[in-house]
C-alpha cells in the first residue's frame, strides 16, 4: 500500500505542494526514474555522491582522452528512444546513436577469429568453415532465444518489464520457464546444441557482461543472442556519459533538481513508511516516496541500517551470490590510430580455459592463470575520446568479488597483475603497446567498492540466478517500507542497460500519473489508485 506522508517540516520550510520523490543515485535507474516520474507531474531530487551522473556509466578525462568507465555496448536502443518519446521528445535529437559493424570479434587462442554481426549469411559462413555439422544445431538455438526474447522482454508486459513483487506473477510462469529450459544453464543449453567449443563459447558468454557465470546462470539469458542478432549493437557517440548527460538536461528542464557531490546517508522513515532521505551534511529533505538507485546493501544495510528488516537483513544479503568483480584498465596511446588496423571497437580474447577460468573467479575466488580479456577501442568509432592520431582504450579482465577469504590484495598485487594483462596484450593483439601507453587508469575490485558504495566491491550488484531473479530479487517496491521503490541492477529485472531501464519503467508502471488525476486530494485518498 502507498500511503501519502503527513505534511512534514524540514528545516522550518513547509515542503512543496507537489508530490515530491527524492531518488538516492544518478545512475541510469535513478535518471530514468526521474525523466520518467517528472513527466507524471512529480517533484524529483536526484542525489547523487559522484562529480557526475551516470553512475557506472560515467567517464574521466585524462590527457584529452575520455575513460568511459563501464558500459560500451548498447543493446536495444529502442528502450531509450521509448523512454525519450515517452518523456515527449526525441532522443536522436540529444544522442547520436551508431551501429556498430561488426558487433565484435572473439580472438581464440589458436587465433581464430569469430566475427559477430548481424550479418547472418557471414556468420553461418562463419561456423560453416570450423565447425559445419554444428550450423543445424546452431539455428535451433537461435531459434529458442528468440522464443526466450519474446517471453521475457520483448515488450513491456513482458516478465522482465513488469513488476514482480507477487509471488503468483512468477509461479504462474514456471510452465514456460519449463518449456524454455530455464532450468539449464545458458552453457549447458549452448551446450545441448553445437558441439564445437568455441562456438559454445560465442552462444554462452553474454552474461559474463552482466556479472553472471554462464556454467550457473538460467538458459533464459540466452535471449542476447537473438536480440544481438536481430536489433544490434550500438555505440553512444561520447560514451554512456554523453547520454547520462542529457537525461540530467532533461531532468532539469522539466523542473527537477540533480544534486551531485552529495551523499545520502540515511532514508528518514515514520512508523513503517519512507519520509525523506537525509544527506551526510545532516540535511533532512521530505519527500513522499522515496526511491533507491543506491547498491542494494548500502540501501538496505546502510541507509536503512536503524530499520528492523523483514526480508534483506544483512545476514541474508551477505549470504547472497553477489557478481564477480572487475580489473579494468584504461588506458591512451600516442599516434597510434594508424596502428594495429585488425583491431576494432570490440575484440574478446577468449582465455584458453573457458570452464576454468570461470569456475577459479566465481567459485574459487582465485585469479584465473590463465585469463579472458574484453578490449574496448571507441577511438575507432569516435573521435571525441582521444586527441588526433592517439586511441583510447580499456581493457576489463573478471576477477573475483571481495566476498572471498584469499590472498589477493588489490593494492601490492595491481602493478603485477596489469603486467600481466599487458603481456597477453602484446602478445595476442596490440604489439609494443608497453612503450606507447601515455596515460592510465585502474579500476580495481577496490575501487569499485569505495565508489559506488559496492557490496564486496560487485560489478552488477547480486548475480542474475534463477533464484536471484523475479520474486526472488529484491523487489521493485521495497518489502521493507512502504513509500520506498528501488530501481537498477540490484533489483527486477537486473543488471544491464535494459534491465536497468526497465527497473524504471517498472516503476512508472507502478506509481499513478498526477498528470491524469484532475483532484489531487481524492487521489491521495483514493485507495483503488493508490493499491499497488
Ligand atoms: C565495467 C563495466 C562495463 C559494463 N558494460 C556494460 C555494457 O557494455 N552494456 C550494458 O548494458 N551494461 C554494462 N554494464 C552494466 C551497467 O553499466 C550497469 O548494470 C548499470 O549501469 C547500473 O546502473 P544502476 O542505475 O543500477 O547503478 P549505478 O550505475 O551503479 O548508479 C548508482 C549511483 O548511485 C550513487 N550512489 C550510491 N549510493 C549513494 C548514496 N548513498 N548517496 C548518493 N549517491 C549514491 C552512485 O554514486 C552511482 O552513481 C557494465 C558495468 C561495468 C561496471
Amino acid at each position: 500500500m502507498l500511503k501519502k506522508t503527513d505534511e512534514t517540516y524540514f528545516n522550518g520550510e513547509r515542503e512543496v505542494e507537489k508530490t515530491s520523490v527524492a531518488i538516492i543515485g544518478a545512475g541510469f535507474g535513478g535518471l530514468s526514474a526521474a525523466m520518467l516520474l517528472s513527466e507524471k507531474g512529480y517533484h524529483v531530487k536526484v542525489f547523487d555522491r559522484l562529480q557526475n551522473v551516470g553512475g557506472r556509466g560515467s567517464s574521466k578525462t585524462q590527457k584529452g582522452h575520455r575513460f568511459d568507465l563501464g558500459p560500451t555496448i548498447l543493446t536495444l536502443p529502442k528502450n531509450f528512444e521509448e523512454l525519450w518519446k515517452r518523456c515527449g521528445d526525441d532522443l536522436s535529437q540529444h544522442v547520436k546513436i551508431e551501429k556498430l559493424s561488426p558487433y565484435y570479434d572473439l580472438i581464440f587462442e589458436d587465433n581464430d577469429v569469430l566475427s559477430v554481426s548481424g550479418n547472418k549469411s557471414n556468420f553461418e559462413a562463419q561456423i560453416k568453415k570450423f565447425a559445419p555439422d554444428d550450423l543445424k544445431g546452431y539455428r535451433k538455438f537461435m531459434r529458442l532465444s528468440e522464443r526466450q526474447y519474446n517471453f521475457a522482454f520483448s515488450k513491456k508486459g513482458s516478465m522482465g518489464r513488469s513488476p514482480m513483487h507477487r509471488l503468483w506473477d512468477t509461479l504462474k510462469v514456471l510452465p514456460i520457464f519449463a518449456l524454455l529450459r530455464a532450468d539449464r544453464s545458458v552453457y549447458r543449453s549452448a551446450a545441448s546444441y553445437v558441439s564445437n567449443s568455441k562456438l559454445r563459447f560465442a552462444l554462452s558468454f553474454h552474461p559474463l557482461f552482466v556479472g553472471g557465470n554462464p556454467f550457473t546462470v538460467t538458459s533464459m539469458w540466452g535471449l542476447v543472442n537473438y536480440l544481438e542478432h536481430r536489433f544490434g549493437v550500438y555505440y553512444i557517440h561520447g560514451g554512456a556519459q554523453a547520454m547520462a548527460n542529457k537525461m540530467a538536461e532533461k531532468i532539469k528542464s522539466s523542473g527537477g533538481q540533480v544534486t551531485l557531490n552529495t551523499t545520502v546517508n540515511k532514508i528518514l522513515t515514520k512508523e513503517n513508511r519512507a519520509i525523506g532521505v537525509q544527506l551526510e551534511t545532516g540535511e533532512k529533505i521530505s519527500a513522499d516516496y522515496v526511491v533507491s538507485n543506491a547498491d542494494l546493501q548500502n540501501t538496505y544495510d546502510s541507509l536503512l541500517g536503524h530499520q528492523k528488516k523483514k526480508r534483506w537483513t544483512k545476514h541474508k544479503l551477505d549470504a547472497k551470490n553477489w557478481s564477480m568483480s572487475l580489473f579494468v584498465w584504461h588506458f591512451g596511446t600516442s599516434k597510434t590510430r594508424s596502428k594495429w588496423k585488425n583491431v576494432g571497437h570490440h575484440t574478446i580474447l577468449v582465455g584458453p580455459n573457458y570452464k576454468k577460468e570461470v569456475n577459479d573467479i566465481f567459485i574459487k575466488g582465485e585469479l584465473p592463470q590463465e585469463m579472458s580479456l574484453y578490449v574496448h577501442r571507441p577511438s575507432v568509432t569516435d573521435k571525441t575520446c582521444a586527441p588526433k592520431g592517439d586511441d583510447t582504450f580499456y581493457v576489463l579482465a573478471c576477477v573475483p568479488n571481495l566476498s572471498f577469504k584469499n590472498d589477493i590484495h588489490w593494492r601490492d598485487i595491481e602493478k603485477s597483475y596489469k603486467t600481466k594483462i599487458l603481456d597477453v596484450l602484446e602478445r595476442r593483439l596490440l604489439p609494443g603497446l608497453g612503450r606507447l601507453i601515455k596515460t592510465e587508469y585502474v579500476m580495481t575490485p577496490l575501487d569499485f567498492k569505495e565508489r559506488y558504495l559496492s557490496h564486496f566491491g560487485s560489478g552488477f550488484s547480486l548475480e542474475p540466478q534463477m533464484f536471484q531473479s523475479a520474486w526472488f530479487r529484491p523487489h521493485n517496491i521495497s518489502e521493507e517500507l512502504d513509500n520506498l521503490f528501488l530501481v537498477g541492477a540490484g533489483t527486477h529485472p537486473g543488471p544491464g542497460l535494459p534491465g536497468v531501464l526497465a527497473s524504471a519503467e517498472i516503476l512508472d508502471e507502478i506509481l499513478p500519473d498526477l498528470k491524469k488525476v484532475a483532484n489531487k486530494a481524492s487521489y491521495h485518498t483514493n485507495k483503488k489508485v493508490m493499491q499497488v
